[in-house]
């Protein structure tokens, strides 16, 4: 740290993006990334004639993507905002929303307290139940900046959207944004309650179904309002935020729901085959809606399984917070992926 570091920052604890090796040495299922490539329409979607407009500026109103979202989603395109990622998202509704304060829970997305904290944003962190669901009710009447993740991260438990309804309801002060990164494995989207409540935003992102994570795209959609008080921001920060290149493979991925559908549903069927015969080997498996699997097993160290299965060319992500420490988080990949994950574990479980 430099003399120069504004003392604001000084005790600032960045977030730690999972391992991205850059060599093909292993079986990545650490990141939550899809293990099958974007469609068709994406892989066509940057000619010679789109890489030589990249001397322009790309469009910051977003215009076609937000227009395509808007009538993807059944909303009108003031509606919908769009981002570079949609970490940029939550980003932006710390700073406008989080006067307040925020609140979110001790076991969820690792972003959010560095976003609080980023921002001064003081934070009310809410424990989950004992077998790591969220008790609705723990979020009622606190009127201030809310965040669910839903499903919810690491863990990939889902939350009925009526539980999600009656937080919104019971927070009309605040703003609640539902992080729905896991959404299309499985869960039920909140999309449409946001015509209803003008404190809702729903915030999704292209990297985990859509298998786009590096081209960074994210979007929300919330009442208009709500979406002029974020475009503010961004319009203050980076009003290029989402590059040409990536605007127009966005657009193109929404040319091809019936291919993300297919290979959503495929990563939810290979993950509920390789929960079931983690569960055979003596493993407690959270039940995920998400594209990941949260397990433990009694007298493994969570730690040591995600080592043992590194010197395996796999990897998988632990995390060192204390609830959660004797757990690893699996990304779902092909069933051949899962194939070799579980062979391993076994002999991991053996060899000990
Ligand atoms: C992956 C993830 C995101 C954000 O991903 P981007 O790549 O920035 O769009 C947001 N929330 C949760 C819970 C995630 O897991």
């Amino acid at each position: 740290m430099s003399r120069f570091l504004n003392s604001r920052y000084s005790a600032l604890e960045a977030y730690v993006p999972g391992e991205q090796p850059q060599d093909k040495a292993y079986i990545k299922l650490n990141t939550n990334e899809l293990p099958y490539p974007p469609s068709p329409e994406v892989l066509a979607a940057l000619g010679k004639g789109a890489l030589e407009e990249l001397r322009l500026y790309s469009d910051p109103a977003c215009g076609r993507l937000r227009e395509k979202l808007a009538s993807f989603y059944g909303c009108k395109k003031e509606c919908v905002f769009v981002s570079n990622g949609s970490d940029d998202i939550l980003n932006f509704a710390f700073m406008a929303f989080g006067k307040n304060g925020a609140a979110f829970a001790d076991i969820t997305y690792g972003f959010y307290p560095v976003f609080a904290e980023l921002n001064g944003v003081a934070a009310k962190i809410i424990p989950l139940r004992p077998d790591f669901t969220i008790d609705p009710r723990d979020y009622y009447g606190l009127n201030r900046l809310v965040l669910i993740a839903n499903p919810n991260a690491p863990t990939g438990v889902a939350l009925p959207v009526e539980e999600i309804e009656r937080v919104a309801r019971q927070n009309p002060d605040g703003v609640v944004l539902v992080d729905e990164a896991y959404v299309d494995f499985g869960a039920q989207s909140c999309v449409k309650l946001t015509r209803k409540y003008d404190n809702l935003i729903v915030c999704m992102t292209y990297s985990k179904s859509r298998a786009m994570a590096g081209a960074r795209l994210g979007f929300a959609i919330a009442n208009p309002s709500l979406i002029a008080d974020i475009d503010l921001l961004k319009y203050s920060t980076n009003p290029y935020n989402v590059n040409r290149m990536t605007l127009l493979c966005g657009e193109a991925a929404l040319d091809s729901e019936a291919y993300y559908r297919e290979k959503c549903a495929l990563v939810a069927k290979t993950r509920d085959a390789a929960a079931k015969e983690l569960q055979e080997m003596g493993f407690y498996v959270l039940p995920s809606k998400a594209n990941f699997l949260f397990v433990k097993k009694d007298g493994f160290c969570g730690e040591r399984l995600y080592k043992s299965l590194k010197e395996c060319g796999i990897l998988v992500r632990h995390f060192k917070a204390e609830r959660i420490r004797d757990f690893v988080r699996i990304t779902v990949g092909t069933p051949e992926d899962m194939d070799i994950l579980l062979e391993n574990i076994a002999q991991t479980a053996q060899g000990r």
